[in-house]
């Protein structure tokens, strides 16, 4: 592909439209509104209905019977019914002063007259409007001492006489049909841009501009899935005559939208796929000896994934591909063995952990693997001392070291390795893609295994990882009985420290999370602190408590991990860093306060932590009197419907209801997506997942697939887009993904 061209059609400034000046251009590039194909997608948040058109004696007639019924078909629940009239202007003034000051404007028909007033403004107002001319408005007639009236109703100025058939509703942008509201804020609307303005804006970009931008999607594609062309879908989306024409718009704008991105995984997975990678004979003796010493037999599942990740290896193209399995799978194993193939062929391998107490798990947990192998393993993490690290750097370099376990330093610039074969990753999303093009660099085509223990949604796993190959490890080993999971009030407390007390004399250990919030990390630690004083001085005097948490020093947390492992505490009182990978199959009871404040998803990782034994393990939250109450009621996940805007209340019950209802870690995850949206879904906004402006991963699963297919399909049989058929595709992806595509090295 050759330099992106900064003029390009399809990125026409919106400065360059009408009414749209810099001071509205600046706000507009805030939320991401650069040039006019952005405008395009930037649509309505919902739509008023303002079809209905009466005479104000039929609107006072309706209006007293209480209310009108929608136009027909099914009301959409994103569209809420207005009323317009057609009337002219008879009146107007202002009445009262300062704050109560308002604007009062009498419209009449033949059949009647009524009011439109607006609060504020009024200097504007009077101005506004001429005696006698024609105005189309809409709002919801209110009754006020006895006068109907509109509050701030919108408007469209007529030309015609005010004949209601002679009106050409086409031509009224905020009246008379299906008319748009886009989303705005404080910003937006000082500068104009509220709906009124954005309306406006649209119609001069459509006007200007929409000629000069071509049709984006291949014919084929396009007669294939049923879709609208681009410019009847813009029309249909911010200016729709109907229903269905607005539903086929924004079909058409969210598969365009799925399907250019989809496009860049297919392009990206195929730039992979044209390197030349290592093709590992995947007999290793290393694995058969590691497989036989083993004290449990495989599960079905990780033997497939051992399968699936072997075929990788052996093959001549590189290994790019996801393992997703949840807590307690038996993800290490199924690496360890890839490694081994790695190693019995000469090559290293690294495995990069996202913090160094997990680094230093792994690290334990492969070594006491490989006690009896010949196999040299070295962990190297940021907070070494500098000759350790220099011995484990020329380890590195010199290829003594056949595996390098460690956290992202493995991939700072000062790390070489002799010969590096195979990358794994655990914990991707914190990592980013960018990350996976670093790690790759480390090596000459290294094969790349990633793993995750936050079972995604299908939906945002083909989003985000949806240029790898997916495994999936989706059975927990047989021996492994379910965590018993229990929901408790705060006043309940002495029964759960009574339990606690008898599972630490039979020997078991436990934790107690606590929550730590970002904005108020510093007073949280201290309650946590507190909390741990308190818990080992009145609770448990008799036991050992230990406490853990993100401000520890590395050396420290270590220590106080390395003693939980040992036994040498008998109660860990922790914030979240505990969260993932903690590996302490002793541990069998959890309590978690305030678990009302944790994610859903994070509550499954956290209750990932026990369970990890032979026995019974239990996972008690702890909650809120009425929260608790409350998510027993609800009964798991089929709580009814989702209401579009939950409240924080509701939201707790829920995420408490389904952590009792279930421990599959996939359910869990679809339910957090659908109660978080996409956004949140990892907790932060910077974990790398794009956020589409029309297309909704949730609801929109159907046409994801559609695009995904579509889009591997034409870079199968076209792999650098150089069809002409395919030429506007390439030039679009250029436009809008250049930073994404640099990554690539495409030929
Ligand atoms: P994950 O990383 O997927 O959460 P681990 O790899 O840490 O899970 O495995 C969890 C525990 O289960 C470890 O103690 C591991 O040794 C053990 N394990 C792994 N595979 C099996 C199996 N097939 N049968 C019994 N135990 C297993
Ligand atoms: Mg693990």
């Amino acid at each position: 592909m050759t330099a992106p061209s900064t003029s390009s059609r399809l990125a026409i400034p919106v400065q360059f439209v009408k009414g749209i000046g810099p001071k509205k251009a600046a706000i507009l590039e805030k939320i991401g509104i650069r040039d006019v194909l952005d405008l395009f997608f930037y649509v309505p948040r919902r739509y008023l209905d303002r079809s209905v058109i009466l005479t104000i004696a039929q609107l006072r007639a309706t209006a007293n019977r209480g209310g009108f019924e929608s136009a027909g078909g099914p009301a959409e629940r994103n569209v809420r019914q207005d009323v317009t009239i057609v009337g002219e202007v008879r009146s107007f003034k202002v009445l009262g002063v300062g704050r109560t000051a308002r604007f009062v404007l009498v419209l009449a028909d033949q059949t009647g007259s009524m009011q439109c007033v607006w609060f504020g403004g009024v200097a504007y107002w009077r101005k506004a409007f001429r005696l006698g001319e024609v105005l189309a408005a809409s709002g919801q007639p209110t009754f006020y001492g006895g006068t109907m009236q509109f509050v701030h109703p919108e408007f469209d100025r007529l030309s015609s006489t005010g004949e209601i058939e002679e009106i050409d509703w086409t031509k009224t942008l905020h009246t008379g049909g299906l008319v748009p509201l886009y989303p705005s804020s404080q910003d937006l609307s000082r500068v104009g841009l509220d709906s009124r303005g954005f309306r406006r804006s649209l119609h001069a970009a459509l006007d200007a501009t929409l000629d000069l931008i071509p049709e984006t999607l291949p014919e084929d594609l396009r007669e294939r899935r049923g879709l609208i062309s681009f410019h009847e879908a813009v029309r249909a989306v911010h200016f729709p005559d109907s229903m269905e024409g607005l539903q086929s718009g924004l079909k058409r704008l969210k598969y365009e939208e799925l399907f250019h991105f989809q496009l860049k995984l297919a392009l990206k997975r195929h730039a992979v796929r044209e390197e030349k990678g290592i093709s590992y004979d995947i007999r290793s003796a290393l694995a058969r000896r590691l497989v036989d010493s083993l004290p449990f037999a495989l599960t079905r599942a990780q033997v497939r994934v051992i399968n699936e990740i072997s075929a990788d290896m052996a093959a001549a193209t590189p290994m790019n591909r996801l393992l997703q399995g949840d807590v307690g799978s038996g993800k290490t194993i199924v690496a360890l063995l890839a490694m081994l193939i790695a190693v019995d062929n000469g090559f290293q391998a690294t495995f990069m952990a996202p913090t160094e107490i997990l680094a230093e798990q792994h690290f334990k947990t492969l070594s006491s693997f490989l006690c009896d192998l010949p196999v040299t393993i070295r962990l190297l993490v940021g907070a070494q001392r500098s000759r350790l690290r220099q011995d484990i750097l020329e380890d590195t370099s010199r290829g003594t070291a056949q595996i390098v376990v460690g956290t992202h330093a493995l991939f700072e610039k000062q790390v070489a390795f002799h010969r590096l074969g195979l990358v794994i990753i655990d914990e991707q999303h914190r990592f980013g893609v960018r990350q996976r093009a670093l790690a790759r660099q480390k090596g000459v085509n290294p094969d790349v295994l990633v793993m995750t223990a936050t079972p995604i949604p299908r939906t945002l796993s083909l989003t985000l990882f949806g240029d790898l190959d997916v495994s999936l490890l989706d059975e927990l080993p047989k021996d492994r009985r379910p965590v018993r999971t229990l929901l408790k009030q705060e006043e309940e407390k002495e029964s759960v420290y009574q339990f606690i007390r008898e599972k630490i004399r039979e020997g078991r250990q436990a934790y107690f999370v606590y929550p730590l919030i970002e904005e108020s990390e510093k007073i949280d630690l201290k309650a946590a602190t507190i909390h741990y004083e308190q818990l080992q001085k009145r609770v448990f005097p008799d036991f050992r408590l230990g406490l853990i948490h993100g401000r520890l020093q590395g050396e420290e947390k270590d220590r106080v991990m390395r003693a939980f492992q040992r036994r040498e505490i008998d109660i860990l009182v922790a914030t979240t860093v505990i969260e993932v990978g903690i590996d302490v199959p002793n541990a069998s009871v959890m309590v978690i306060e305030n678990a009302e404040r944790f994610g859903l998803s994070q509550l499954h990782q956290l209750r990932g932590r026990v369970g990890r034994g032979s026995d019974q393990s239990t996972c008690i939250l702890l909650a809120r009197k009425w929260i608790a109450r409350r998510a027993e009621r609800v009964g798991g996940m089929a709580g009814g419907p989702l209401q579009p805007a939950l409240d924080e209340q509701h939201l707790a019950e829920r995420r408490l209801a389904a952590m009792l209802s279930t421990n599959d870690g996939f359910k869990i995850a679809e339910y957090d997506l659908e109660l978080r949206g996409p956004g949140d879904f990892f907790g932060t906004r910077q974990s790398g997942i794009p956020e589409f402006r029309v297309a909704d991963i949730l609801t929109d699963g159907l046409l994801l697939d559609n695009a995904r297919e579509d889009a591997f399909d034409v870079v199968q049989r076209d792999p650098h887009l150089s069809n002409p058929a395919h030429q506007i595709l390439a030039e679009h992806l250029r436009t809008r993904f250049r930073e994404d595509l640099a990554l690539l090295r495409t030929g």
